[in-house]
C-alpha cells in the first residue's frame, strides 16, 4: 500500500487541491487531517468548478472514500453548506463517500464571533484572520473546551456539556468584548439545523483507516495551507492555528502509528500570500498587478487580492525541509509566459549580510529580497503535455528551482484542468 501526503511548501494556495484531484485516481481514500474551512481549494474537472473548503478533494471522484480526521476544525454549519453545494453539482456526497471522525472537535457558533471580535479589537494590528473561528476553536480545543463530534450520539450528556461551555464562554463574550451572550435555545437550533444532518457521517475513522491499511488500500492525505503557515514552524504569529506539515498527518488523521511513503510538496512557480505578516519577496505596483491578473490571484474563500512576488527560493527551500518533501509539483508555470525576464528571489539580505537560510520570524521584518533574473519563454505553454515540448527557457527555470530547493520536481502544472500536467 502507499501513503502519500500532499502539502503546501509556501504560504498556501499553491494548487494542492488540483494535485489531489489529479492523484486521487490512484488512491482509495483521501484524508483531511488539520485546519478547517478557512482556506479553499479550487478544483476544475469535468463536473465543473468547485471551491472546496473542508471537504477532501477526493469527494469529486466516484469510488473514493473521504475522511475528515480528528485534527480538523469541524464546522457543522460550513460543512452542511458545502455538502449541499457539491450535491447541487452532481456529486453524491453520501455517508459511504465521507467519514467524519468521532474524535474531531466541533467548531462552535461562538468561535466565529470571537474571531471577528478579536480582530476588531486588534484594529490595525490584525493577524489577517479569515474570521472562520479557527484560532478561537484551536485555543478552546487545547483548553479542552469544545465538543467531540461523537458526543452528538449522547444527547443528555451533550446538553450538560454544552451548558457548561456556554456559561464559561458567555463570560468572555459579555465581560471581555461586551458582546451578546449565547442561550441554550440558540445552541438547540444549531444542533437541529447543522449537527443532526452530519450525524450519519460520523464514525471511528481511526478504525476505518486501520482497516483500509490492513486491506492494502492507498491513502492520500491532503493538507491545508503551507509550511510557512505551520503553527510551530511558520511565520508565527502570522501562522494558522494548526500544523500544516506532513509529519502531523498520522496524528490528525487518526492513525498515529502510520508511516508515510511519499510527501509531495506543492510549489507555485511564483509566490502569493493572503493576509498579514512578513512576505519578503513581495512585489508592488504595476508589476505586481500584472502578475496578480495573470494568475487570477484572489482568495478562494474571501475573494481578497493575494499579495504576489517572484518565487522565493529561501522560503521554498525551508518549506521543502520542514515538510520533508520527497518530490515536488510546480504549479502555474503557464502564468509566467508573459514575462520576458523572470525575477527570482535567490537570497535574503538581513542586516547587511546575504543569507540563504530562512530567518527566525522576528528577523523576517528586516529581511530584504536579493532578486536575480532568468530568461522567460514568452509564449503560452498551457497546451504542452510533454517535458521535451516545453521551451528550453521553461525547462531551465524548472531545473534551476529544483537544484536550489533540494527536491526533484516530478510534476509541472500548466493549467487548472485535471490533464494540464507534465510528468517528468
Ligand atoms: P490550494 O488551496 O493549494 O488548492 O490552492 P488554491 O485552489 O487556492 O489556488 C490554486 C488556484 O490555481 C486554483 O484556482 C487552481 O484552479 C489554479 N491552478 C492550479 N494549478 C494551476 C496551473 O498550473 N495553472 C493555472 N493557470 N492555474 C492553476
Amino acid at each position: 500500500m502507499s501513503n502519500c501526503v500532499i502539502v503546501g511548501i509556501n504560504w498556501g494556495d499553491e494548487g494542492k487541491g488540483r494535485m489531489v484531484d489529479l492523484l486521487t485516481e490512484k488512491y482509495n481514500v483521501v484524508v483531511r487531517y488539520q485546519g478547517g474551512g478557512n482556506a479553499g481549494h479550487t478544483v476544475v474537472n469535468e463536473k465543473g468548478k468547485f471551491a472546496l473548503h473542508l471537504l477532501p478533494s477526493g469527494i469529486l471522484r466516484e469510488g473514493v472514500a473521504n475522511v475528515l480526521g480528528n485534527g480538523v476544525a469541524l464546522d457543522p454549519e460550513n460543512l452542511c453548506a458545502e455538502i449541499k453545494d457539491v450535491r447541487s453539482k452532481g456529486v453524491e456526497g453520501s455517508p459511504d463517500d465521507l467519514k467524519i471522525s468521532d474524535r474531531a472537535s466541533l467548531l462552535l457558533p461562538w468561535h466565529r464571533d470571537l474571531d471577528a471580535l478579536e480582530e476588531a479589537r486588534l484594529a490595525d494590528r490584525q493577524y489577517g484572520s479569515t474570521k472562520q473561528g479557527i484560532a478561537p476553536f484551536y485555543s478552546d480545543k487545547y483548553q479542552k473546551k469544545t465538543v467531540l463530534a461523537g458526543e452528538l450520539f449522547y444527547p443528555d450528556e451533550l446538553r450538560v456539556h454544552l451548558r457548561e461551555l456556554l456559561e464559561w464562554k458567555n463570560l468572555t463574550l459579555t465581560r471581555v468584548y461586551g458582546a451578546k451572550p449565547y442561550t441554550m435555545e440558540m445552541l438547540e437550533r444549531w444542533l437541529a439545523d447543522f449537527c443532526e444532518p452530519i450525524k450519519p457521517y460520523i464514525c471511528d475513522t481511526g478504525a476505518y483507516l486501520a482497516k483500509a491499511e490492513s486491506e492494502g488500500k492507498n491513502v492520500l492525505f491532503e493538507a491545508q495551507l503551507g509550511a510557512l503557515r505551520d503553527l510551530d514552524f511558520g511565520i508565527y504569529p502570522y501562522t494558522t492555528s494548526s500544523n500544516t506539515t506532513a509529519a502531523y498527518a498520522p496524528i490528525g488523521a487518526g492513525l498515529p502509528s502510520l508511516r508515510l511513503t511519499d510527501v509531495v510538496g506543492v510549489v507555485k512557480a511564483y509566490s502569493t500570500c493572503v493576509g498579514e505578516g512578513p512576505f519578503v519577496c513581495e512585489m508592488f505596483g504595476a508589476e505586481a498587478e500584472k502578475l496578480r491578473e495573470a494568475g487570477a490571484e484572489y482568495g478562494a474563500k474571501t475573494g481578497r487580492p493575494r499579495r504576489v512576488g517572484p518565487i522565493d527560493l529561501v522560503a521554498t527551500r525551508y518549506g521543502v525541509e520542514v515538510q520533508g518533501a520527497t518530490k515536488l509539483a510546480l504549479t502555474k508555470l503557464d502564468v509566467l509566459g508573459y514575462l520576458p525576464k523572470i525575477p527570482v528571489c535567490a537570497r535574503y539580505r538581513v542586516n547587511g549580510a546575504e543569507t540563504d537560510r530562512f530567518p527566525f520570524p522576528t528577523e523576517l521584518e528586516a529581511a530584504e529580497p536579493v532578486i536575480e533574473y532568468m530568461d522567460g519563454w514568452g509564449c503560452d505553454i498551457s497546451g504542452v503535455r510533454r517535458w521535451e515540448d516545453l521551451p528550453e527557457a521553461a525547462r531551465r527555470y524548472v531545473r534551476y528551482i529544483e537544484d536550489a530547493v533540494g527536491a526533484p520536481i516530478t510534476y509541472v502544472s500548466v493549467g487548472p484542468e485535471r490533464d494540464s500536467i507534465i510528468l517528468r
